[in-house]
């Protein structure tokens, strides 16, 4: 038997595993992350790439509307640039994660240039707050074998998500709110069906973008509309809008 024919399949098994831990958003193989909150009743929202001058200062007033408390995850070259706006996020009661300092794809870059690029933004956001963040996402979603054990020892966790609408494509609102109907679906099979019993099983971590990590002000405008419409709906079907540190604190409510 010629080897090969045993050989090839097992090295695109290998591959396809490699892959899937590279890319996957739920992907456990190198290192373990957060994906959902305790609760159903629970919705975590999260936002990449910021801050954003010309978009973040609206969002927070309207996640206040809907007393929401989010995630963001920043860029540590324009925490840099933004110091103020950063404070004011956190200030407002949202968390700040790290999300590198210049967004880089880190499924090609060794351990030592993982740990820079970790390091700066750790540094810009602790210079910022006073106190250094405790949370990772890695931009793109993107690991290699060394992101999650980097993260690590600086003290993160690293967060990823059970849905990525896509906000970030140059496409209408009217094709970006049909993309964040899951998080409806999931809250009307767990939450109303079971009304008269504790809500039932996990909730949704939601990916969207009010940054832009080619440059400080992008145009997330559409991600703001989608909000708006979604924001009310999900509060009326029983959804609260919880940090990444209440999503997976204890007791789950
Ligand atoms: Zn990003």
């Amino acid at each position: 038997m010629n080897p090969l024919s045993l050989a090839v399949p097992s090295v695109l098994t290998a591959v396809g595993a490699f892959a899937y831990g590279a890319v996957h958003p739920r992907a456990q193989l190198f290192g373990s992350t957060i994906c959902r909150t305790n609760s159903a009743r629970k919705l975590a929202l999260t936002f990449d790439d910021g801050p954003n001058p010309s978009i973040t200062p609206k969002l927070l007033d309207l996640l206040n509307r809907y007393n929401a408390k989010a995630t963001f995850f920043l860029i540590g070259q324009y925490v840099r640039e933004c110091p103020e706006l950063v404070q004011e996020v956190a200030a407002r009661g949202h968390v700040v994660g790290n999300h590198t300092e210049t967004h880089p794809n880190l499924f090609r870059r060794s351990l030592r240039e993982i740990r820079i690029e970790l390091r700066l933004c750790h540094d810009a956001i602790s210079n910022a707050l006073g106190s250094p963040p405790k949370w990772f996402r890695p931009p793109f979603g993107l690991r290699n074998p060394w992101v999650i054990p980097a993260a690590r020892e600086l003290g993160y966790r690293t967060v990823m998500w059970t849905l990525l609408p896509g906000d970030w494509k140059e496409k209408p609102v009217e094709w970006l709110i049909p993309r964040m109907q899951p998080i409806t679906d999931h809250a009307q099979r767990n939450l109303v069906v079971n009304s008269s019993s504790n809500a039932r099983g996990q909730g949704d971590v939601l990916c969207l973008h009010d940054g832009a990590h080619r440059q400080l002000n992008g145009d997330r405008s559409r991600t703001l509309a989608a909000l708006e419409y979604w924001l009310p709906r999900w509060r009326d079907l029983g959804l609260e809008f919880v940090t990444i540190g209440q999503a997976v604190s204890t007791p789950a409510s």
